[in-house]
């Protein structure tokens, strides 16, 4: 390998995607890649796809267009999820010089080493039954805040979801290796950790994809002892969990994290319907009953505490009534946001034999009716504290002379730019 070759990467899709580019960046940085930015020339780009998005295909032959109009001697190397499902559609993508499927996204190093422009695509890849091992992986755009992978994979079978396909069975870190990398992170300065992984609260499977029985202590290793262990890191001030399954979501989790200074009064719930009928044909493993009592156990702990919910419209055979259900069910509950998602078809999965098929333009009008109610939510949250001191962790950009940060129940705060605020947490009067 010519030790001075240039790389550069693009992410699309979700926090985990960026992690793992994060760090297959900084892989690659040790093996003697010179890191650039997308839009500069270098002779090697990689692009890290996504399934959930709706044109996966279409954003990454744009951007290899791209790539092939500035640099048509540049290697192409095509990885994520994307690549895992489809990679025989990537292949056929003109200027595509490498498919690498879950198996092969960490060996990347090597299989760059060995690739020449040619005209046919190279694939590496597996069927996902036989993707296992973990990958430790965090970004570090910005040093304030780090998105900690400590999870992978899912076991679940939701009628709409492609993920386990894409990402294989659910596997995760040791507690003793992550609470070695949030100590790493904190020696170098990050103040805030966002835990993150495809079903984080199914933390606990080993490598393999087995439970692990024993571990640190002696104890099983699960979420809520991950937790515990985190918590007695020094340097980390905050912690976030990114989003964890309702009916993972234990009572002892939310006690704890009500207990704890470290662990924000903050939590993202995928709820994807408010009707027992859709959530049943997706395949969800709980009722809305049971996300109501998690909801009013959280807010009767921590009243202050912020909930984002997950949530999808136009489901096929969701009717009015039942995306009613859905209205009224997120109107009535106390919770801070939402994150509305439009459902699409997905090649391969179960949803797509359920009829009768929501129009698009339901769809899309049911979007744009949780949008609305999503917006009503945090503006009633963010009026609830206003007059509260609270304390808000400043991130480091200078945005044309203003700061930003969040506040410990995730209220974003704007305010002019003082470098002795950043990547400190300040008191703060909403
Ligand atoms: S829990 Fe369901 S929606 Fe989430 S990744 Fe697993 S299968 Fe997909």
């Amino acid at each position: 390998m010519a030790e001075s070759r240039t790389i550069a990467f693009h992410t699309l899709g979700c926090k985990l995607n960026f992690s793992e580019t994060s760090s297959l960046s900084r892989m690659l940085e040790q093996e003697g890649f010179e890191k650039k930015e997308f839009d500069d020339l270098a002779d090697v780009y990689v692009i890290n796809t996504c399934s959930v998005t709706d044109n996966a295909d279409k954003e990454c032959r744009q951007l290899v267009r791209r790539i092939q109009r500035k640099a048509p001697e540049s290697l192409v190397v095509i990885t994520g999820c994307y690549a895992q499902l489809k990679p025989r559609e990537i292949a056929d993508i003109p200027g595509v010089d490498l498919v690498l499927g879950a198996a092969e996204k960490f060996n990347i190093g090597r299989h760059i080493r060995e690739l020449a422009k040619g005209d046919s695509a190279r694939i590496c890849s597996c069927d996902i039954e036989e993707v296992s091992g973990f990958h430790s992986s965090w970004s570090v755009n910005d040093r304030t805040r780090t998105f900690l992978k400590v999870q992978d994979g899912c076991d679940y079978t939701c009628s709409f979801c492609t993920i386990p396909m894409a990402r294989g069975k659910s596997r995760s870190d040791t507690i003793a290796n992550v609470v070695k990398n949030a100590e790493a992170l904190a020696a170098g300065g990050v103040k805030e950790i966002v835990l993150t992984g495809v079903n984080l609260g199914d933390f606990g499977k080993g490598p393999e994809g087995i439970a692990t029985p024993v571990s640190i202590h002696g104890r099983e290793e699960n979420f809520y002892a991950l937790v515990k262990e985190l918590d007695k890191v020094e340097g980390i001030s905050r912690y976030r969990i990114s989003s964890i399954e309702p009916n993972l979501l234990t009572n002892e989790i939310i006690d704890y994290v009500a207990n704890s200074d470290k662990f924000m009064p903050h939590f993202h719930i995928p709820l994807q319907s408010g009707s027992n009928k859709t959530l049943g044909a997706m395949r969800r493993r709980y009722k809305r009953e049971l996300y109501a009592e998690r909801v009013n156990l959280i807010k009767k702990l921590m009243p202050h505490c912020a909930i984002g919910v997950d949530v999808i419209v136009g489901f096929p055979g969701e009717t009015d009534e039942d995306f009613k259900d859905t209205f009224d069910f997120l109107h009535a509950l106390d919770v801070s946001y939402l994150h509305v998602f439009t459902y699409s078809e997905r090649d391969n999965t179960p949803a797509l034999d359920i009829r009768p098929v929501v129009p698009v333009h339901t769809r899309n009008e049911r979007n744009k009716t949780l949008r609305n109610l999503s917006w009503m939510k945090m503006q009633y949250f963010t009026e609830q504290h206003a007059g509260q001191t609270r304390t808000v962790l400043f991130e480091q950009h200078d945005k044309n002379g203003m700061m930003e940060g969040y506040t410990d129940n995730y209220i974003r705060v704007t305010t002019p730019y003082r470098e002795e605020w950043v990547n400190s947490v300040v008191p703060w009067k909403i």
